[in-house]
């Protein structure tokens, strides 16, 4: 061996060497994270890691979607709470409130409001997560978002009443029968979820909001400044969700 051989073999030593000791050992417990350093997750530690973490990807894919203005109105001056739970006698997917978003690992599949196709049916799909969190990251910005929160709210529930006259003087209207979904709930209810599908629905299905929701879909346009041009397979809940009769139960 001459004294190149020997430098490269001792270079290589080094590089493998650096290698196994900056690799991360799989036994330990990694903590759960987002790709955005302001979303602060909360997630039970005898919760499988592997799922929560599935749910904190499909969020980071959602942020990934949506338009700077609106993920500055999500981030706040705090950040955004993620509370991952498992809650089995509860039917709802996930839920959004003044402190952050939260997402229901295991949610009941029987014994539910409506009869459509529970997303946990075969466990959630990557693309039936993103849409939750999407869902959820509405009601947040429209609804529970802190600085902006209440400007929102009120031009929401004006929009719902009566249509709504933008600054700009073109009148917007939100009201258009049949509701996107959920449209057995008292109208105060109806207008959070409703806005909420419409939002998930205009960045994972746009051509489906576009067709059968237009109006929705000029409203959505305005809030998000583009349009999407995904090509996602809508998963059998979702159409079930759409397509959904609250006369025919
Ligand atoms: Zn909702």
């Amino acid at each position: 061996m001459n004294a190149d051989q020997n430098k490269f073999l001792f270079l290589l030593s080094v590089i493998l060497v650096t290698i196994l000791i900056t690799e991360p050992h799989e036994s330990y417990a990694r903590p759960l994270s987002s790709t955005y350093d302001w979303v602060k997750v909360d997630a039970s530690s005898a919760l499988d890691q592997t799922v929560a973490q599935n749910w904190i990807t499909a969020l980071d894919e959602a942020i990934d979607y949506l338009p700077e203005d609106v993920v500055k109105i999500i981030r706040g001056q705090s950040g955004l709470n993620i509370t991952i739970i498992t809650e089995s006698n509860s039917c709802v997917n996930g839920y959004a409130n003044g402190g952050g978003v939260a997402f229901n690992t295991k949610p009941a599949d029987t014994g539910c409001p409506f009869n459509w196709i529970p997303l946990i049916q075969d466990g959630f799909s990557h693309n039936e997560m993103v849409y939750v969190a999407l869902h959820e990251l509405a009601h947040y910005y429209f609804f529970y978002s802190t600085e902006d929160g209440k400007t929102l709210k009120v031009f929401l529930e004006t929009v719902a009443e009566r249509g709504a006259i933008e600054p700009g003087g073109e009148k917007i209207v939100w009201r258009e029968l049949p509701a996107t979904i959920y449209p057995i709930l008292t109208p105060g209810w109806q207008i959070h979820e409703d806005v909420a599908e419409a939002f998930s629905i205009y960045v994972m299905w746009p051509d489906i909001l576009k067709k059968n929701h237009p109006i929705r879909y000029a409203f959505m346009k305005k809030v998000f400044g583009r349009e999407y041009f995904l090509r996602v397979p809508m998963p059998d809940s979702i159409k079930s969700r759409l397509t959904y009769n609250p006369n025919k139960r």
